[in-house]
């Protein structure tokens, strides 16, 4: 049963969000409501807008054994067409929640299709990727083990609701456990502080979240107390990491996952939480580094998911006997730890006969004082293959270009030197605070 405390449901509040909530009883039998009118249903999607409703819809699927395809709301149409015409959804539930007469509600088997999520288009458009529960169900006890994670945790998160970090670990993760949900709608310092000040025990965010809470001293206390502080989805900056330290006193925990595999790796609450690292393999989840490191990582185990929807080919090509190659770079440290270098589409550089990670130029660079953030890329170059481009948005400091690759030279090797340093007003990303390196090239 991927959510037993929905089988018998309490007065204990589930779900908070900032103007409404809903206990486990109420939970249960308006999703249930939901779910008599989905039953033999194909597959539907639903408007994921951070708000009760789509738990209550999402929660209502499960129960009803019908797949889910959450969408975000502010897709745009060529991306909503691509979306809608690859999973040919039955219904979208936008404001009008389904409701039927009172059938036998299926127990699905574990190998059931429980989530179809897009991935977040990073590196292309976004795949369908077919979780089914037995994916979720595993994880999420292994990040409950990981974390220690109890029916007392109140989670608190402002993440969007159509990716797996905010709905698959940020709302099934509270409910599978029995504890809270406390979501603020949308994510400010000031209403996480609020909720962390109250009733959070732990928080969930990306990078650029915590990024901001490191740049807010008058809410320190509020984060001071937390349990636990995790963060994902994108590399935390060293320096973020250092920044919060000195503010709270807290480490945040980082865990390396994907829409395909949910969680791999992370710190464990009781393990040592080092800065640019997302801590071991989760209990039942293999992971190798395949190849000279940074090589890549490779994962197998029950958080796997089954397919890419409508896609046998691409879903063929993402596997080795057995293993998903996730595309994504790493060394391994002596303890077993992981540290994540960077993509191999996007942020391994072939200058020079060197592999250069993108990743160790971009923390290296973010320790400048005129580095407020930065992306590094590599483009063609008829001497070295490709060179090293570093794209800076600027703390207002004085710092030229030259300065910047020097002090990359300085502490790191001289041949990961930037070749060229561009100063932008931003950086192009994604909802989830990703930088788009394909939009920078
Ligand atoms: P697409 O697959 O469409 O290009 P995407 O890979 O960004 O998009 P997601 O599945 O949402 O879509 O994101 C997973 C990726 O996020 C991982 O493959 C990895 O590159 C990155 N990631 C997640 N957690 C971390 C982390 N802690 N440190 C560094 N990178 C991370
Ligand atoms: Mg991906």
């Amino acid at each position: 049963m991927l959510l037993p405390a929905l089988a018998s449901p309490t007065a204990k509040v589930a779900i908070r969000f900032p103007h409404h909530e809903l206990t486990y009883a109420e939970l249960a039998a308006q999703a249930r409501q939901v779910a008599y009118g989905l039953v033999g249903k194909r597959r539907i999607a639903v408007w994921a807008r951070a708000d009760v409703r789509t738990c209550v819809v999402v929660v209502g699927a499960l129960l009803a054994g019908v797949p889910v395809v959450p969408l975000n709301p502010k897709v745009g149409e060529r991306e909503l067409a691509h979306i809608l015409g690859d999973s040919e959804p039955d219904l979208v539930v936008d404001d009008e929640l389904p409701s039927g007469v009172e059938v036998p509600l299926p127990e699905p088997d574990a190998e059931a299709p429980a989530l179809i999520v897009y991935t977040s288009g990073t590196t292309g458009p976004p795949k369908g990727v077919v979780l089914p529960r037995r994916a979720l169900a595993s994880n999420l006890d292994a990040l409950a083990q990981a974390w220690e994670w109890t029916a007392e945790d109140v989670v608190v998160h402002g993440l969007p609701l159509f990716h797996v970090h905010g709905l698959g670990i940020g709302v099934l993760g509270p409910l599978r456990r029995g504890g809270t949900v406390r979501h603020l709608g949308s994510f400010t310092v000031e209403k996480a502080a609020e909720a962390m000040a109250s009733v959070g025990t732990m928080m969930f965010g990306v990078p650029t979240m915590y990024h901001r809470i490191a740049q807010a001293p008058k809410h320190a206390a509020a984060f001071a107390r937390a349990r636990l502080l995790v963060s994902g989805s994108a590399a935390l900056p060293a320096t973020v990491h250092e920044q919060l330290e000195r503010l709270t006193g807290q480490r945040v925990v980082e865990r390396y996952g994907m829409t395909e595999t949910l969680m791999n790796t992370s710190v464990r609450a009781s393990g040592d939480r080092r800065p640019g690292t997302v801590g071991p393999p989760l209990d039942g989840v293999e992971v190798r580094v395949v190849g000279d490191e940074p090589g890549e990582i490779e994962v197998r185990g029950p958080n796997l998911f089954l397919e890419y929807l409508n896609r046998p080919d691409a879903t063929r090509e993402a596997f080795t006997d057995g293993w998903f190659r996730t595309g994504d770079l790493a060394v391994v440290e002596p303890d077993g730890y992981l540290r994540i270098v960077g993509r191999r589409a996007t942020d391994l550089i072939k200058s020079g006969g060197y592999k250069i990670g993108a990743g160790e130029i971009e923390n290296a660079l973010l320790e400048h004082p005129g580095v407020a953030e930065v992306a590094v890329t590599g483009e063609p170059d008829d001497d070295l293959g490709e060179r090293v481009v570093a794209w800076v948005v600027s703390t207002g400091a004085p710092a030229t270009g030259d300065e910047l690759a020097d002090h990359v030279a300085r502490l790191l090797t001289p041949h990961k030197r930037p070749r060229v340093v561009r100063f932008v007003e931003s950086l192009p990303r994604n909802d989830m605070g990703k930088v788009l390196k394909r939009e920078l090239r």
